[in-house]
């Protein structure tokens, strides 16, 4: 197959030869051949290594009703991504070898990406006890990311054993920050905007001192620490001073949390108290938005992670208080970082590359994935057409859930193809 006319990282026109799922040649004016095959027309897009995302809620086992995993990856396939970690709170917890290899299968058979399963750190994510982390690693699922996500491993012991365990593999520890004293019924930011409306507040504090923690724990074992959806400026100082450190920490943020801010949840679009705008960790202030921007840029913040958290009508068109935390994001992720980071100057191509395909698969220790575009690489390859200008219709969306905070919004950029292994899993923007 021959993919005409595309601009890697967003420099000069190329044509790309693919076959036997890798790239065999790049160059102009490149032909079918005597065999013939297939071309594809890519009208000037942007080619991107095919975007790897750390942090995907797929919801099964047990949650089908809000997401599948063929739901889930094809909503990833349109958003360009062509691996997805799928995270363990899911019913029954993937916190055994059984439930990994169970979501791995799963992502074998049904995936239009590929999906590698996260470990839960504790059974059942109850903080407890830690969970077989060994026999996860050495499943067929290759477990190489553990995080009870969506729970916090609040006890600085088990973190700390958590932490020394995954040593012995390669393994990372991606935490949730949230100390869960200090958030008890937190329903947004705590500042001026939560004092206004009575909502209990979710302090940056209860961030931050967890990060500033495990950072310190990672560094007195030694080990790998990933944090999940960074979302204040001080995490951000903790961040950056850990790593003058030379520690091994590297961090994520949401693409939600570089473009949105509590003021949303008092006034919208969608008017006041939608709990479209309810996510965990809140939406912060402006002024987190432009550190969590430049922290992104000076690589501070290592990559973005869509934290895509699918929720069924019901459990978010509800009073804010019972509402259900979280945000879809995967069919929108290039589009935001476009917005918030492209078209401010704060990263070409190549750093988006970095952030959203390299970077993500060398923490996750993907090996087929987040290798840059060049012969002999895996065709695992976005097309994205950035000029183009699109109204977010989540009716439109391959996800199972509408939740998205953009409706109505028009973003920009479109992923016009996405390419696995060098089979298209979407063609002019549909899926394939
Ligand atoms: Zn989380």
């Amino acid at each position: 197959m021959i993919i005409k006319n595309v601009r890697i990282l967003g420099g000069e026109p190329v044509d790309l030869r693919i076959a036997d799922g890798r790239i065999a040649e790049i160059g102009t004016g490149l032909g079918a051949g005597p065999g013939g095959g297939e071309t594809v027309e890519g009208g000037g897009a942007i080619a991107l290594p095919g975007l790897v995302d750390l942090h995907t809620h797929l919801r099964e086992p047990g949650r089908e009703d809000a997401e599948t995993v063929q739901t889930g990856t094809r909503s990833a396939a349109r958003g360009g991504y062509t691996a997805v970690h799928a995270m363990a709170n899911t019913s029954p917890v993937a916190d055994t070898a059984g439930v990994v290899e169970q979501v791995w299968r799963l992502g074998r058979e049904f995936g239009h990406c590929d999906v590698q399963p996260v470990g839960a750190v504790t059974v059942g994510l109850e903080g407890r006890q830690l969970a077989e982390l060994g026999a996860m690693a050495d499943s067929a699922a290759r477990v190489r990311v553990f995080s009870d996500d969506g729970k916090c491993v609040s006890d600085a012991v088990l973190m700390r054993r958590a932490l020394e365990y995954v040593k012995a593999f390669d393994g990372v520890v991606a935490q949730h920050a949230q100390e869960p004293r200090l958030t008890e019924g937190a329903q947004m930011n705590e500042g001026v905007v939560s004092g206004r409306l009575g909502l209990t507040g979710w302090p940056a504090v209860a961030e931050e001192a967890v990060i500033a923690r495990d950072c310190l724990l990672a560094a007195h074992v030694g080990s790998r620490l990933h944090v999940c959806h960074v979302s204040t400026a001080g995490s951000v100082e903790i961040i950056r001073w850990a790593k003058s450190k030379g520690w091994n920490i590297t961090a994520e943020v949401t693409p939600h949390h570089l473009l949105l801010t509590d003021d949303l949840v008092e006034e919208s679009p969608v008017g006041a108290y939608n709990p479209i705008y309810k996510v965990n960790p809140p939406l912060r202030t402006h002024a987190d938005v432009q550190a969590l921007r430049a922290a992104l840029a000076d690589g501070t913040i290592d990559v973005v992670a869509t934290d895509h958290a699918p929720h069924p009508v019901e459990d978010k068109e509800t009073e804010w208080p019972a509402a259900a935390m979280g945000m879809i994001g995967l069919e929108t992720a290039l589009s935001v970082v476009q917005e918030a980071m492209v078209e401010t100057g704060l990263l070409d191509w190549a750093g988006v590359a970095e952030r959203m395909s390299l970077t993500p698969a060398r923490i996750g220790r993907l090996s087929g994935h987040g290798r840059p575009l060049e012969p002999g690489a895996p065709a695992n390859i976005t097309l994205y057409d950035p000029s183009a200008r699109t109204e977010v219709d989540p009716s439109a969306y391959a996800s199972k859930s509408r939740n998205t905070p953009y409706e109505g919004m028009t973003l920009p950029g479109r992923v016009v193809a996405t390419f696995l292994r060098g089979t298209p899993t979407v063609l002019e923007g549909k899926l394939v």
